[in-house]
Order: C-alpha cells, then sequence, then structure tokens
C-alpha cells in the first residue's frame, strides 16, 4: 500500500509517501480501510524526534476513521462493511489496567498507532474489536477521525479533575484542538469557563464555544482568583511548561490540575508548599478511552458538541498539513483524506 512512513526524524520534507507492506491482521483483529486520518500536535513532535523509540519505518497517524474491510475469526460484534472510528490504542482487554476500564493506561496489547502500530497516513491499518467503535452514518469520517483525541482528550480529563455542575474551570492553550474542543465540552456540562489563549484574534470563537472570559498567558492567575471565589476547582493544562505556574496559582483550596498537554516540552519549577498547604491535587491524563470514545460519538450524533475541521487534504500532502499545523494556518483539526 502507500503510506507516509517516518524513516527518519526531521522538517515536514521527511513525510514522504513510500510503498509499504500492508498491515497484517491477528486472529482477533480487524483489516480496517482508513478513510481519513487527524493530524496531531503529537505527530510533529514525533516527526522531529520527540519519541526516540519509535521503530523505523513506522506509518504515522492515531486519530483514524474507515471501514472494515476483514474480520478475524474470533473477532465479534464487526463485519466488513462496517463504518468505525478507533481509539488510539489497541489496549490487552486482560492486564489490569484494562480490567480495571483504563484501557488508555495498557502496555501489554499490539500498543499505540503510528509507533508500535503501523498508523493512519495510509490505505489500511489493523484495530480490535476493544478499540473500535462504530460510527454512525449521519457522522462523516473526518469527524469521526479526530473523536477520540480532540475531543475524547478533554472529556477524559475533565472525568479525572472529578467536575461538578456550576464548577469552575480553567483550559490553557484553548485555542488549540484539544483545548479549544475542551472549553466546548466544559460548558456543556454546566461547568463556567475561563479559556487561556495566546492568540487575541481567537477571543470571539473561544466566547461562542462557551468561555466566559479569555485570558492572556501573562499572571491569568491573578485574573482568575478575582473573578472567582478564591480560585478554580481545576485547570486542565494544555500547554505546559509555559502556564504551569499561573495555573497552579489559579486553584482555589483542594483543587485539581489536570497534566493534558506538553506543546513545547520541558521542566517546571515547583514550590512544594503550595500543594501541601492548599492541598492541591496534581494529575495526569492520558489520551482517551474506547468508552471516552463512545460517549464522545454519542454527544457529537446528538449535536450537542461538533468537532472543528479546519482543513482536509490528501494523504500524500502530510508534509504540507504538517507545516499547515507548525505554522498555526488553521483552527481546528488539519485531517488527511483517502476519499
Ligand atoms: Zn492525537
Ligand atoms: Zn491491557
Amino acid at each position: 500500500m502507500k503510506a507516509i512512513a517516518l524513516t527518519h526524524f526531521g522538517a515536514p520534507t521527511v513525510l514522504r509517501c513510500e510503498e509499504v507492506a500492508v498491515p497484517i491482521p491477528v486472529p482477533d483483529q480487524m483489516l480496517i480501510r482508513v478513510a481519513c486520518c487527524g493530524v496531531c500536535g503529537h505527530d510533529l513532535l514525533n516527526r522531529v524526534g520527540a519519541f526516540p523509540n519509535t521503530p523505523m519505518p513506522c506509518v504515522m497517524g492515531h486519530e483514524i476513521a474507515g471501514t472494515v474491510e476483514a474480520v478475524g475469526p474470533v473477532v465479534h460484534g464487526f463485519q466488513p462493511g462496517d463504518r468505525v472510528a478507533l481509539n488510539q490504542r489497541i489496549s490487552c482487554g486482560t492486564c489490569e489496567a484494562c480490567r480495571a476500564g483504563r484501557d488508555n493506561m495498557c502496555r501489554v496489547g499490539a500498543g499505540f498507532y503510528g509507533e508500535e502500530l503501523s498508523g493512519g497516513y495510509g490505505e489500511f491499518v489493523v484495530a480490535s474489536a476493544r478499540n473500535a467503535v462504530i460510527l454512525p452514518e449521519e457522522i462523516p469520517f473526518e469527524v469521526g477521525a479526530v473523536l477520540s483525541c480532540a475531543i475524547g482528550t478533554g472529556l477524559h480529563a475533565l472525568r479525572r479533575a472529578r467536575l461538578q455542575l456550576g464548577d469552575t474551570v480553567v483550559v490553557t492553550a484553548a485555542s488549540g484542538g484539544v483545548g479549544f474542543h475542551t472549553v466546548k465540552l466544559a460548558r456543556m456540562k454546566g461547568m463556567r469557563v475561563f479559556a487561556i489563549s495566546s492568540s487575541p484574534s481567537k477571543a470571539d470563537r473561544l466566547r461562542e464555544a462557551g468561555a466566559e472570559e479569555v485570558l492572556d498567558l501573562a499572571g491569568f492567575h491573578s485574573r482568575v482568583k478575582s473573578l472567582t471565589d478564591g480560585g478554580a476547582d481545576a485547570v486542565i493544562e494544555a500547554a505546559g511548561s509555559v502556564t504551569f505556574g499561573s495555573s497552579l496559582r489559579s486553584l482555589k483550596a483542594g483543587g485539581r490540575l489536570m497534566l493534558v498537554g506538553n506543546v513545547e516540552p520541558g521542566h517546571v519549577p515547583l514550590n512544594p508548599g503550595l500543594p501541601i498547604l492548599r492541598e492541591l491535587e496534581i494529575l495526569g491524563s492520558a489520551h482517551a478511552t474506547v468508552a471516552d470514545l463512545a460517549a464522545v460519538m454519542e454527544l457529537v450524533r446528538r449535536g450537542q458538541i461538533q468537532p472543528e475541521i479546519g482543513a482536509m487534504l490528501p494523504v500524500a500532502e502530510a508534509a504540507e498539513a504538517h507545516r499547515l499545523m507548525e505554522d498555526r494556518q488553521v483552527t481546528g483539526r488539519v485531517v488527511l483524506t483517502n476519499l
């Protein structure tokens, strides 16, 4: 099949179309014909070498929707021709994490697309009944592709933050793919939302998405504190080191800092006194579970949340898609398509 396979790390020009083998499903897997694959910030980091253990050559892309082409002998609930959206990882279904419903934490299964598994920047991938969800006819493939990563990640973080109706939440990197959808989800779930964004031009769209206030990066914690009764219940930290300090100081006593994104990887200074004295919780939140994907799909089917697709390009133009993302020329997800 034709695919964009990473053979060495570097600039977008390393993303070239190659002839690679079609991945072979094991008996409890299916072969999926890829219709669309979202382009994630994670892919850009992988391309430049942030995950040095990525086996080469590797077909990139973990935000996948397509059609079931063939079904292994021990797969139940799916048949050729079914439209599906995939979660980013194929879990094992039996380890301690899987049994606890934390399939995003499974490290025993076939793994993560674009790294351990051949990904969606090609014509075919393998999938399992454990990471595939039937995509209703009314949801187009480009939307199905981005459900688990661009929206499910935010839903997972909001769930882990134990937020209730009426709670206050701050979302950093709010103009980005995960941040923007998290603002929408939080508003939809009846929360008061403050969006942090370095792009003033995107403030109107964030307000439309449900942000009560759109605040600039510089010292946003003082503004959050003055607008709330002592601070926010949680911060969804989708940026990383640039906002970490203000995010921590935005919290009220007992608040939760959810680490979700790490756009500019780096260490953060932490004075333990603040979390100790205010009993703050600092928690990680990684991707989404297949249950999050199913929940998000139902929200989209009912029209309660609509993913933003910023651009669609043929898979062969993956390098251009990465350039668009790096230059921040697009709001919403960039999606590659074989359609
Ligand atoms: Zn992603
Ligand atoms: Zn497992």
